[in-house]
């Protein structure tokens, strides 16, 4: 679907604001008339903000996603492990049942994989119904009835996305998955001196993975030349090599050229949030910081990549393309080195001191 914004026109724009309405999503005078005005660009970034989307008010692919999982309530559909897994706010509504009831049924990312189909299973055996792993009327019937004793999540401990498990205090051994953002015929940004994303993140994530490497890590790229990769199959690069750390890169641009400074995201979507992400985030940001950057701070998304994959993944956003100092910065081999070695350095600091905290003793 290309993307659509404040003027279009069409059977698109139609089923996007049918979509909104569905989600109780304020339209205005116009309601659903298949012309994107202001209080459709509202409605939009309204249900942007709601989501943990980047605010800009179009609909592109993520948001056109986000439009189609939000639309799906348990019971809707039978859901059970397949390939490609069912998506959707029906399969998170499933995971929060089951995390409440404490059988884990892993991070709250509504994606359907084995961890929540070893939940289902496990709730099925414990009530007495069929284990079959589908999720039918008869389970969410049983969910109605378990759930009046609930009292509500307070106080309930949210399962870690990486099961809040710690094996290791040193790069040595651990798996990486480096993701260069774009590639192909998505260049990303593209900067008033002609410098595009894509290949910034490329020279950055080949250069990081060479120093990865050295550090005795197991490290995988999504891709390693300029080339097309779809979203979910850089997750898969990350969930079949089992990876440890996702770290997906990317450069920030703004309208404004004076906007400058490095920000990383991690995984968050409501009230959960990848708490490993979160400090994997901070440590990269403090040590970015220490290269000059101006640091930002870290942030909570609801990003594609960074719900897809099971690792504990960051997105790290080192510079702005649209500012003209940092512009120049990014095409210096020698800058994209010290980029590197800070990202290394956090990953280091994080193994070294944050998962000290909850490690085995
Ligand atoms: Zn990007």
């Amino acid at each position: 679907m290309r993307n659509l914004f404040r003027g279009d026109r069409g059977k698109e724009v139609l089923d996007v604001q049918t979509r909104l309405r569905g989600q109780s999503f304020e339209l205005g005078r116009e309601g659903v008339d298949g012309f994107f005005g202001p209080s459709t660009e509202l409605a939009v970034r309204s249900f942007q903000q709601q989501r943990g989307l980047l605010v800009d008010g179009l609909v592109g692919a993520n948001t056109w996603r986000e439009l189609v999982e939000a639309g799906y309530t348990l019971g809707d559909r039978l859901l059970y492990l397949r390939e490609p897994p069912f998506r959707g706010d029906d399969v998170l509504a499933l995971q929060v049942e089951l995390n409440l009831m404490g059988f884990n049924a892993g991070a709250e990312r509504g994606v359907h994989d084995d961890d929540v189909e070893r939940a289902v299973l496990d709730f099925q055996g414990n009530a007495g119904l069929p284990v079959d792993g589908i999720v039918g009327e008869s389970t969410i019937v049983k969910f109605a009835a378990l759930r009046k004793a609930e009292t509500g999540r307070e106080g309930k401990k949210i399962p870690e996305r990486d099961g809040g498990y710690v094996q290791a205090r040193s790069l040595t051994g651990q798996t990486v998955v480096v993701d260069p953002g774009h590639g192909g015929p998505d260049a990303g940004r593209v900067s008033t001196g002609g410098l595009a994303e894509k290949d910034f993140t490329l020279a950055l994530g080949l250069r990081l993975a060479q120093l990865l490497r050295a550090e005795g890590c197991r490290v995988r790229l999504t891709r390693e030349r300029d080339e097309a990769v779809p979203l979910y199959a850089r997750a898969s690069v990350a969930n079949d090599a089992r990876a440890d750390y996702f770290v997906s890169l990317h450069a920030n641009a703004n309208e404004a050229p004076v906007a400058h400074g490095a920000a990383c995201y991690y995984f968050q979507r409501s009230h959960y949030y990848s708490e490993h992400g979160r400090l994997l985030a901070e440590y990269m940001g403090a040590r970015l910081e220490r290269t000059g950057a101006a640091c930002l701070g870290s942030f909570g998304r609801n990003y594609g990549v960074l719900r897809e994959t099971r690792a504990i993944a960051v997105q790290v956003e080192p510079l702005f393309l649209s500012n003209p100092a940092e512009e120049r910065l990014a095409s210096r081999p020698d800058h994209v080195e010290t980029l590197a070695k800070a990202l290394v350095g956090g990953l280091s600091d994080y193994l070294a001191r944050a998962r000290l905290k909850d490690g085995p003793t």
